[in-house]
């Protein structure tokens, strides 16, 4: 077999003959000619094969059957098919390969998924094959571009990984969401966060971030939550309140910004707008107090697209509320200062308002809701002792956690970013399960 290449490199090789290893995505053609669609994970190619030029170069009888065998490729069979480049304007590509041979090498009887559409049970029961898919493709490089803008934004801005544990022996912040395990005997539960650990490392290493799984055991069924999810969490000293927001808002730039410049095939795929993601780069977010946010609901709820419950000052949003407001703006929107009833025991207090705490919620436009939670921390031994003991938690699981406030406390602030909530928002798609390999949900362990 002549030069081995994979398909997004075609265009270095335009007049050679190469060899490309690939699934047969597609079929098509009659008679003397065959197309092939070929998709080998990096793009989708076509091929075409003509009968009297395989008999010309094999001779009647092998060319026949060389022919045959392309003619009766079944969708997804694995093959190596060698040709020759050619620039072709009529394919989308811009390339197309003459094929002069083929070898089969798995084939593929009664694929499940076949070009008509299927119901999303059907999917997700085969989302091991699904992932082949054009849009489940895209989405998982759009996810990989995310990704590796992450790890790059931390890097050039000072930050150092520091990978939190994922079994603990207690909650990080709240009981009820716990997927709870045995440990040698005892119970030990799954992260739903690496934050804590996290505040240990910053107090360490100054500038520090995570990226790894936790765990929700939520019961919710929404398009926005998963049970198992990966989050990008970052925590840095002596920061502001309104600098920890420029942060995150720089950070969220840069991951639109690398989908943009890493994955823009995957954007073209899902036919997602690219002005819109260009518009939240280039405008500032918008911020808004969380009673702000609730007087703009109240005053809004006649409204004919306000599509939600009425709510008072005190209430949390629901999902619908974070879609209107999320909407109404129409950039992604911090609403700060919660109330501290709903938030984590660690938040530290607005300034002279015991009520509210200095935290934010940044909601993505266009109905995403929220894609980060961040705050900045309690310092304070004896205040933070007593938040603890008010949640109901034992300060005997959080000793170490207090021994941060004890040992040389500082300002810091932090934030926690949903990587699956972060795809679907860039993606454009409608439900997070899209955005992860093997989604876990209530109803969903398999495959
Ligand atoms: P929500 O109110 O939407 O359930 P949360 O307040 O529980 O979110 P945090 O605990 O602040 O969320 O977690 C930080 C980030 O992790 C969220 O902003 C979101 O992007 C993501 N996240 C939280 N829960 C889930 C989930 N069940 N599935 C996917 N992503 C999630
Ligand atoms: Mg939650």
């Amino acid at each position: 077999m002549s030069n081995y290449i994979t398909i997004t490199d075609v265009k270095k090789h335009v007049g050679e003959e190469v060899t490309i290893g690939a699934w047969v995505a597609n079929k098509s053609g009659k008679g003397k000619i065959a197309f092939l669609q070929l998709r080998d994970g990096t793009a989708f190619f076509q091929g075409v094969a003509f009968k009297p030029n395989f008999i010309e170069k094999f001779g009647e009888e092998v060319g026949t059957e060389k022919f045959n065998t392309i003619k009766k490729l079944s969708q997804e069979s694995s093959v190596y098919v060698t040709g020759v480049v050619k620039e072709d304007e009529r394919s989308k590509f811009g390339y197309e390969l003459d094929i002069t041979d083929i070898q089969v090498i798995g084939s593929s009887e009664d694929y499940p998924i076949t070009p008509k559409e299927h119901g999303t049970d059907f999917l997700m029961d085969n989302r091991h094959l699904w992932l082949r898919s054009r849009k489940q493709m895209a989405m998982m490089r759009i996810r990989n571009a995310i990704i590796y803008a992450s790890y790059e934004f931390f890097d050039q801005n000072g930050f150092v990984k520091f990978d939190s544990p994922i079994l603990s022996g207690n909650a990080a912040e709240n009981t009820t969401e716990l997927f709870e395990t045995d440990y040698f005997g005892n119970p030990a539960f799954l992260s739903q966060s690496g934050q804590l650990y996290l505040e240990a490392g910053m107090m360490a290493l100054g500038r520090v971030y995570d990226f790894g799984p936790v765990f929700r055991a939520e019961k919710s069924k929404t398009r926005r939550h998963l049970t198992e999810f990966w989050m990008m969490d970052a925590e840095y000293p002596f920061l502001t309140h309104d600098q920890s927001l420029d942060l995150q808002e720089a950070y969220v730039k840069a991951l639109i910004q690398g989908v943009l410049d890493r994955a823009p095939e995957a954007l073209e795929i899902l036919d997602r707008d690219t002005d819109l993601l260009k518009k939240y780069i280039a405008e500032p977010f918008k911020r808004v107090s969380y009673d702000d946010a609730i007087d703009l609901l109240k005053e809004h709820a006649d409204d004919e697209d306000a599509d939600y419950e009425p709510i008072e000052h005190g209430d949390d949003f629901g999902s619908p509320h974070e879609t209107w407001i999320s909407n109404y703006f129409g950039v992604p929107t911090f609403i700060v200062n919660y109330p501290a009833s709903f938030k984590a025991f660690y938040m530290k207090p607005v300034p002279g308002n015991e009520e509210r705490v200095l935290c934010a919620d940044l909601l993505a436009p266009e109905g995403y809701g929220e894609i980060i939670g961040g705050s900045e921390r309690e310092t304070d031994y004896d205040k933070l002792y007593n938040k603890i003991v008010e949640n109901g938690l034992d300060p005997k699981d959080y000793d170490w956690y207090l021994d941060l406030r004890k040992y040389g406390t500082v300002p810091h602030a932090g934030f926690g970013l949903g990587l699956e909530r972060m795809v679907t928002f860039v993606a454009g798609t409608k439900h997070i399960r899209e955005a992860i390999p093997f989604p876990r949900m209530l109803h969903r362990i398999k495959p």
